[in-house]
């Protein structure tokens, strides 16, 4: 089963997407994750990428369909699930080729709604284990009062440099500009199911998963 989680930053994609990961052995596929790979790496396509991303721009289709379509040719058992890609109606239609010339499609796009004040206050909270990954909020899920992390006990923990106010009005202009259109797109195609996502990680979890087994 393949699948695209859409939503605005902070909606919540990453943390449903390593749900899904953990409980129905999927692969994740964040463009996010493999950019902030590629800037670390210190080459010049890295320090491109990341100036683009501190300003809470999109990185080019050109770059982010490269990355996805490497990925792709890894082919996963358990399914793909699509984390923050793709975000222009560009990107929609290379997933589409890539998956089709794959012989596979997409069986769900979910549009996880929530209210833009909500997003600035989870965005401007947030942090990861910077071991494992696993998201905390100061507002919603503290890191442990022991200071390590639930799931790998690590001790180091990370803020994103594009998660500041500036930067996240940014992405915000970029994503009803250029990615909120992909609702009506996939709306046309009969692929979207829309998900409150304002609820507790539990609910928001539920909900995704009475969609992926109707
Ligand atoms: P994310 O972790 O999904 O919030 O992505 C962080 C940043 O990476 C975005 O603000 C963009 O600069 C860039 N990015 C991630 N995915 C894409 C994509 N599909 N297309 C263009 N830029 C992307």
């Amino acid at each position: 089963m393949n699948i695209i989680l859409l939503g605005p930053p902070g909606a919540g994609k990453g943390t449903q997407a390593r749900r899904l990961v953990e409980e129905r052995g999927m692969t994740q596929l964040s463009t996010g994750d493999m950019l902030r790979e590629a800037r670390s790496s210190g080459t010049e396509m890295g320090r491109k990428v990341a100036e683009v991303m501190d300003r809470g721009e999109l990185v080019t289709d050109e770059i982010v369909i490269g990355l996805i379509a490497e990925k792709l040719a890894g082919n996963a058992g358990g399914g793909f699930i699509f984390d923050g890609f793709p975000r222009t109606l560009g990107q929609a239609d290379a997933l589409g080729a890539l998956l089709d010339r794959m012989g596979q499609k997409l069986d769900a796009v979910i549009e996880m709604r929530v209210d833009d004040e909500a997003l600035v206050a989870r965005i401007t909270a947030r942090s990861t284990c910077g071991n494992c990954g696993e998201v905390y909020n100061d507002l919603t899920k503290p890191i442990p009062a022991d200071g390590k992390c639930s799931k790998c006990g690590g001790t180091e923990f990370k803020r994103r440099a594009d998660d500041n106010e500036d930067s996240l009005r940014q992405r915000l202009m970029e994503y009803y500009k250029k990615t909120s259109p992909l609702i009506g797109y996939y709306y046309a195609k009969g692929d979207l199911t829309g998900v409150d996502g304002l609820g507790e990680i539990d609910e928001v979890s539920g909900a995704i998963k009475a969609v992926l087994d109707a």
